[in-house]
């Protein structure tokens, strides 16, 4: 028997819960909270599983959580609300007995500034709790991170140059919207660039280095520099990478947006005086741009995200190597309701869960994925409708 609990009833949390619904042998009783009670009898309607309960919760509260853990006493709790839930949450679970999977890392709310020293101080205490906590565990970070420790595992000797791309072919039709939370989004990809070259991060302007790379069954696409959270653990989980480096592509009309958006103010994240009210102009934006989660249905094209890796082999001579997946945003949106970007969110975050409740990830700490076993989750990755591929010796174009 393992009960799941689910907090956070967006356009991933959707996914997390339609998954698990379909893997009945390890999620026996799975019940989602979150803020807004409606959103998640929603999606429990829409599972229509007999098996699902909803619940509702504010977790900026460790009070609130505390109760809602002793009310459903689940073994692993599934965080896909909002990344400055994080520590309340890993809060919670230490004083309930609970383990801890997310897919985002702590970020505080008036800093756009994410790492993992806030969460990875909390090592000690899972560890005497006997509890394990698994960070980062959606796509990017998540199956960048398991890719990565299946080349180490299978294929080199030593990675040297290590680079996670990242490409959105898909077309939703829209003249502008984020493909997952506006907010968090922009914060991510409005900061400086940052990559890690020869044991020195390197600080570059927003969006400054960018190049053009091929992606399977989409061509070529502008593809852009930004620091992403996983390169902080993957550098310090393989310390033979040399150079570690981020692209995401987006096209001219999103960067136009974009900087239209932040040149009058509105992707500030401080608040401002309107009307006698505060408000954040970038939460303000949030509720006027297209929800994520409807943008799935007429969403045409695929994603492509995978590691490109350089280095030597297992006998000592040069490797070059491309690990990835395509995923279409219309079959995403057929089996769950959600478009690709949440969909390669919410499997690979089930499959950890999966991982933690199989005893297969089961270790007390807190942990990044690549520390574990990347062959179990490689499996199920193939089983649970995120297939891989991979290529040796090839232009790596990066
Ligand atoms: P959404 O904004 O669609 O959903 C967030 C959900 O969390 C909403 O249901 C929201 O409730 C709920 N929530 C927010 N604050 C609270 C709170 N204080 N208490 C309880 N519930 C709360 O986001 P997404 O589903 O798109 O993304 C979810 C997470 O996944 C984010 O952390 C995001 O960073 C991460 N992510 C990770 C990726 C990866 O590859 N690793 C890629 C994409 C996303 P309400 O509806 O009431 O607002």
């Amino acid at each position: 028997m393992s009960k799941v609990l689910i907090i956070g009833a967006g356009g991933v949390g959707t996914v997390v819960a339609h998954k698990c619904a379909q893997n009945p042998d390890v999620f026996t009783s799975i019940v989602i909270a979150s803020r807004t009670r409606s959103k998640c009898d929603a999606i429990a309607r829409a599972i229509g599983s007999d098996r699902i309960t909803t619940d509702t919760v504010d977790a900026d509260s460790v009070e609130q959580l505390v109760e809602l853990f002793n009310r459903h006493r689940p073994e692993l709790v599934i965080n896909v609300a909002l990344p400055y839930q994080d520590l309340t949450i890993m809060e919670a679970c230490l004083q309930c007995g609970v383990n801890y999977l997310d897919t985002a890392n702590y970020e505080p709310k008036d800093e756009a500034h994410f790492e993992y020293s806030w969460q990875w101080a909390y090592k000690k205490r899972f560890e005497e709790a006997g509890l394990t906590a698994v960070l980062g565990c959606g796509f990017d970070p998540g199956v960048s991170g398991v890719f990565t420790a299946y080349a180490a595992k299978h294929h080199f000797s030593e990675m040297q140059y290590l680079d996670i791309v990242d490409c959105n072919g898909g077309d939703h039709g829209k003249a502008f919207a984020t493909n997952f939370n506006p907010e968090i989004n922009i914060r991510e990809i409005t900061q400086n660039g940052r990559f890690y070259q020869d044991g020195e991060w390197v600080t570059t302007g927003p969006l400054e280095i960018h190049k053009p790379l091929t992606y399977p069954n989409i061509g070529v696409r502008e593809s852009y520099l930004l620091y992403h959270e996983e390169l902080e653990s993957l550098v310090k989980n393989y310390p033979s990478i040399r150079r570690a480096r981020f692209w995401m592509t987006f096209g001219e009309a999103y960067l136009t947006h974009l900087r239209v958006i932040q040149d009058i103010g509105m992707a500030r994240i401080d608040p401002i005086e309107y009307q006698g009210m505060q408000i954040v102009p970038l939460q303000f934006l949030k509720a006027v741009l297209p929800n994520p989660q409807e943008l799935g249905e007429n969403y045409t094209g695929e994603t492509s995200i995978g590691c490109r890796i350089e280095g030597l082999d297992k006998e000592g001579r040069h490797l070059t190597y491309y690990i990835w997946n395509n995923c279409s945003h219309h079959a995403s949106y057929l089996e769950t309701g959600m478009q690709a970007v949440s969909y390669t969110t919410g499997v690979p975050a089930m499959i950890g869960a999966m991982m933690v409740l199989t005893g297969k990830w089961k270790r007390a700490g807190v942990w990044n994925v690549e520390e574990f076993d990347p062959d179990p989750f490689m499996e199920q990755l193939n089983k649970q409708g995120l297939p891989w591929n991979e290529q040796f010796n090839i232009n790596l174009e990066v």
